[in-house]
């Protein structure tokens, strides 16, 4: 299939010549017709499946080709600012023959920008669940002349804790609208949202092709912790991956490693919830445009981090769960490319493994014994070095109360 078969506007599809898409990905196949016919939609469909199109091409069809409207026609929700960002620039560039004004709302940076952006009157709203309701409540922007809703990676939103603030945003919508919600998975409490706010959806799932599925070559490490950064570099040196994405558990642990890498001559910086907005938004742009090849993040941090070419993923700390391990890997790999994967695996960390093997069937090389692991043996960590960092940990949150209590937002989410 090609675009011009979904019968886009002409602004459109020069747009998407623009970008160099050639086809549409099996979710914008379904979604768009479906959307362009004011259908709702529930679509189970994960970030790099071309998702973002597939909500954004038709609604701008849709506002482009409806009569003019006064308000705010289009709200998108989104867990996280990353995300939001993303979809802003999405609908910028599919959009940008089109007269659209549109605002892009999320929390941890100023609000006088955004307050500014609101007094143009966008016709579309991108939006996190916090500053949206925020600016609501001062009266800075209704919500009562939405025409289409879009709720993004819905289920990131409620693992966030935003299911409250989703109630209160959709009770302020009229209730004649067009809704599309996404979702990597679909629990529960996401059927119910669908149930109650959703009018007869057209149940969208990509049943993943096998041979399309992203291949991600999957090496673990099998490494004592005090061996791990010895063997990070030799993988570095190894690696003819142009840009490396690195997780780290923990905040500080992401800023460490960032640390001695760029001493060690391999520039990397880190991105995680303590860092400023701004701080934030350059490293990510930096990253993207290629000037910074190493990135460090927590996952939190990470979500939504859509890199074009990247080919190589560190897992550094294990995650806990697989699911996590499942995401950070899929941002290798993406649209039929080759990607990586590099996993450190301690003592502590078999489960993870495991379900890996169970529960994805994934297809892990792992290598038990090299350079670094001789005699193939993982011990626990040395409790002396355990309580170092513990401590270390303790005075950390200390300070950080401290320095909450003096009024920062180190995390730069909304607090309660
Ligand atoms: P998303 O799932 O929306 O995060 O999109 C994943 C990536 O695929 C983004 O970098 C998009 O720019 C890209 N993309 C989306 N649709 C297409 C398409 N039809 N052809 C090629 N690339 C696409």
């Amino acid at each position: 299939m090609t675009f011009d078969e979904l019968n886009l506007l002409p602004e459109i599809l020069e747009a998407l010549k623009q970008k160099g898409y050639q086809h549409p990905t099996p979710v914008q196949e379904k979604t768009i017709p479906a959307v362009m016919q004011g259908r709702d939609v529930l679509s189970l469909a994960q970030t790099g499946t071309g998702k973002t199109a597939a909500f954004a091409l038709p609604i701008l069809h849709r506002l482009a080709t409806s009569a003019p409207a006064k308000g705010v026609r289009v709200l998108v929700l989104a867990p996280t600012r990353e995300l939001a960002i993303q979809i802003y620039d999405n609908f910028s560039a599919y959009g940008k023959s089109l007269p659209f004004r549109m605002a892009l709302l999320y929390g941890g940076v100023g609000q006088q920008p955004q307050e500014q952006a609101l007094r143009k009157h966008p016709a579309i709203v991108i939006a996190t669940p916090g500053r949206l309701l925020d600016l609501q409540s001062q009266g800075h922007i209704r919500l009562d002349a939405v025409e289409i809703l879009v709720l993004d990676e819905c289920d990131r939103m409620l693992d966030m804790g935003f299911a409250r603030d989703l109630n209160k945003i959709i009770a302020l919508l009229p209730a004649k609208r067009q809704t599309m919600l996404f979702s990597a998975t679909m629990p529960e409490d996401i059927r119910s949202i669908a149930d109650k706010h959703m009018h007869d959806p057209v149940r969208i799932q990509i049943l993943t092709d096998e041979s399309k599925k992203p291949r991600i070559r999957q090496t673990v490490y099998w490494v004592n912790r005090d061996r791990r950064q010895a063997l990070l570099f030799d993988v570095l040196d190894k690696q003819t991956a142009d840009q490396a994405l690195l997780f780290a558990r923990t905040k500080r642990g992401a800023d460490r490693l960032a640390r001695v890498l760029s001493k060690e001559g391999h520039p990397a910086q880190s991105i995680h919830g303590d860092k400023s907005q701004s701080q934030r938004e350059r490293a990510l742009n930096d990253f993207k445009s290629g000037r910074l090849k190493i990135l460090v993040a927590t996952d939190l941090a990470s979500r939504g981090i859509d890199v074009k070419e990247l080919d190589l993923v560190i897992n550094y700390d294990m995650p806990a769960e697989a699911e996590t391990y499942v995401h950070r890997i899929g941002r290798t790999g993406r649209a039929g490319r080759e990607g990586v994967s590099i996993s450190f695996r301690g003592f502590d960390d078999g489960d993870v493994e495991k379900d890996l093997v169970k529960k994805y069937g994934a297809e892990l090389a792992i290598i038990r014994q090299h350079e670094f692991l001789p005699d193939g043996v993982l011990v626990p960590p040395d409790p002396a070095v355990i309580e170092k960092h513990r401590e270390a940990a303790k005075v950390a949150r200390i300070k950080r109360k401290e320095a909450i209590a003096g009024g920062a937002n180190p995390s730069g989410f909304r607090r309660r």
